[in-house]
């Protein structure tokens, strides 16, 4: 298998290379003088000339070089075509440090342009989807174009959105105006939350939205997906497996700030009372930690000292609040 490094020196004019740095006529513009700058060891390109810029295989696309995609560089492009199965672009998945990416693509004519102009987001597999539901037939929903390949390959329909689980586009829905849908994302949280926005913006446009569970628990991140599930159990017992009608939930969300609003108590009039009450409701008091740094000597038998005292917590954890308290009440 060629390194990058001697895929890149296949470019039409040669490279000049320094350790994993490169200087090379720039396949994007007509360039006489090298003006592109390449570097092999973070696999990116940068041009002075016409300003292009971004992974090598990009540039190795332009450059009309061939190489084995998914073994020289871990990318693994997907099409994204029309409704007649025309491409408009792709997404390209492509490895980082400790997870993935995508990028995506346009083509030109004889290569690609890492631009979107243009083009609208798109379902993957969009003909058979659209097929499926002029059949009446179930679109099975999921998380990633890996496993819409290994759907199709044992029989089944199925679609998603490029660019992972941050990236679903409420337009996308019009594709499955009338559609059977069967949500079935990764099993973990971002996955959930991704297979929830689908499923809201598609009430009202869908048919019927079930959604599919893989018996799995559900991990913080990197959960498991119905890939896993398939070569794990076999595919009969992945037809075995039953959706169920699928309804908004309220999902986890980051806990919420404490406020102090409340309609079943008394506003209090006077000013000790008020942060008092302040006090009490502050959710987020015993997460404080009082660290005294002095021999104690009360002023008030366990409550406060003359000596140094120091209030720690983080932001709007009512660390003032709880200072005024103390000052209302013992001072
Ligand atoms: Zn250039």
């Amino acid at each position: 298998m060629a390194s990058t490094k001697t895929l890149v020196s296949q470019i039409r004019g040669g490279v000049e290379w320094n350790g994993d740095q490169g200087k090379l006529c720039c396949p994007f513009h007509d360039d006489k003088n090298p003006s592109c700058s390449v570097n092999v060891k973070d696999n990116v390109f940068n041009c002075f000339g016409c300003s292009e810029k971004g992974t090598i295989w990009q540039l190795l696309d332009r450059a009309g070089i061939t190489y084995q995609r998914d073994s020289d560089n871990g990318n693994t492009p997907y099409d994204y075509v029309d409704a007649v199965g025309v491409l408009r672009y792709q997404s390209v998945r492509t490895p980082k440090p400790g997870g993935k990416d995508f990028f995506l693509r346009q083509p030109n004519g004889s290569g690609w342009f890492n631009k979107m102009t243009g083009v609208s987001p798109l379902l993957f597999n969009l003909p058979a989807v659209v097929k499926a539901i002029a059949k009446d037939e179930t679109v099975v929903f999921c998380e990633g174009e890996k496993d819409v390949l290994q759907l199709k390959k044992i029989g089944f329909v199925g679609t998603t959105s490029h660019g992972g689980v941050n990236n679903w586009k409420p337009k996308l829905a019009e594709f499955l105006a009338g559609a059977r849908i069967v949500l079935c994302g990764d099993q973990d949280v971002p996955g959930l939350k991704y297979i929830e926005k689908v499923g809201r913006s598609l009430q009202g446009t869908a048919k019927d939205i079930r959604i599919l569970q893989l018996p799995y628990e559900i991990a913080e991140d990197h959960g498991k997906d119905l890939t896993d599930y398939i070569q794990e159990f076999g595919v009969k017992s992945f037809k075995a497996l039953k959706a169920a009608p699928w309804e908004p939930v309220e999902l986890p969300e980051p806990k919420a700030k404490p406020t102090l609003a409340s309609k079943d108590t008394e506003e209090p009039t006077c000013q000790r009372e008020k942060h008092l009450a302040l006090f009490e409701k502050a959710e987020g008091m015993q997460t404080i930690a009082i660290t005294e740094y002095a021999p104690i000597a009360w002023t008030v038998q366990d409550i406060l000292s003359p000596g140094y005292c120091t209030i720690s917590a983080g932001s709007k954890l009512w660390k003032t609040a709880s200072r005024i308290w103390l000052g209302v009440n013992f001072c």
